[in-house]
């Protein structure tokens, strides 16, 4: 059983890493950004936290998770990582979220909103907790999110609570065949994200948008985050056939 920092896992991250971050560049070149505008979000559920040293070790220092318990047991084994949570938050597990996380991507409530500003007042970083609001801009039935006719009547409202830093919004696309049916879900987000920011200017401009069947097309359509799993760790089975490799197989 090797050690989970050989120099193999870290090259190995760091070339994942380095394709990721090319085919931004490429995308960012296609449309005339700059690429140090977009933020790579590495999502990490399901991934052993013995792994995730050697993907931070290779500059993955952003991690993504979308279950409170598993970023708590994984954080304290990696020292030099910042967590996004990324998945529905109940309120039980609010305080912990807060105490845990550096950003909150998916705050898809007024009601969740004001428990987190609550708590980050008590709890949070003495700037404000970072957060964004997830719309669900397609309007499926099946998706967590503000519908934007909500968000636009509580935004108001949200914009004054004064422990978060309202960062930008975050949308999880369909699921699609192609990265191409994604780019009307993305469009919509910029545009929403656009007319409210011209009337309140205290939702920051940042779009969460894009994984890793889509994140190019993101990218093109103005995301300033990306959140990439499979591109970085391989697929559940491929890390479940690491897992048993690395456990000497059962
Ligand atoms: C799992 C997940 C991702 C990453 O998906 P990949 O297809 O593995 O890149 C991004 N965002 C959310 C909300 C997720 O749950």
């Amino acid at each position: 059983m090797g050690s989970s920092l050989d120099s193999d896992a870290i090259a190995g991250f760091g070339a994942a890493r380095a394709a990721v971050l090319a085919s931004v560049a490429e995308a960012c070149a296609r449309v005339g950004r700059a690429p140090g505008e977009v933020t790579l979000v590495a999502v990490s559920k399901t991934v052993a936290a013995s792994r995730l040293s050697a993907a931070v070790a290779a500059g993955l220092t952003l991690l993504g998770e979308n279950r409170v318990q598993e970023a708590e047991s994984k954080a304290p084994l990696l020292p030099g990582a910042q967590w996004h949570l990324i998945g529905p938050l109940q309120s039980n597990k609010a305080r912990r979220a807060v105490e845990l996380f550096d950003v909150i991507e998916s705050v898809d409530s007024l009601e969740l909103a004001r428990r987190l500003d609550r708590l980050a007042g008590e709890v949070g970083p003495a700037e404000g907790l970072g957060v964004y609001l997830q719309v669900n801009v397609d309007l499926d039935e099946a998706k967590s999110g503000f519908l934007p006719d909500t968000l636009e009547t509580e935004l108001p409202a949200l914009v004054e609570l004064p422990h978060l830093r309202l960062l930008g919004l975050m949308t999880v696309g369909r699921l699609v065949d192609t990265a191409e049916q994604s780019r009307e879900t993305f469009v919509r987000l910029r545009e929403l994200s656009r007319r409210l920011g011209e009337r309140l200017p205290a939702l920051g401009p940042g779009l969460s948008m894009g994984m890793t069947d889509d994140y190019a097309v993101a990218v093109e359509e103005g995301a300033t985050v990306i959140r990439v799993g499979r591109a970085l760790f391989g697929t559940r089975d491929q890390q479940l056939a690491q897992w048993q490799g690395a456990a000497g197989r059962p």
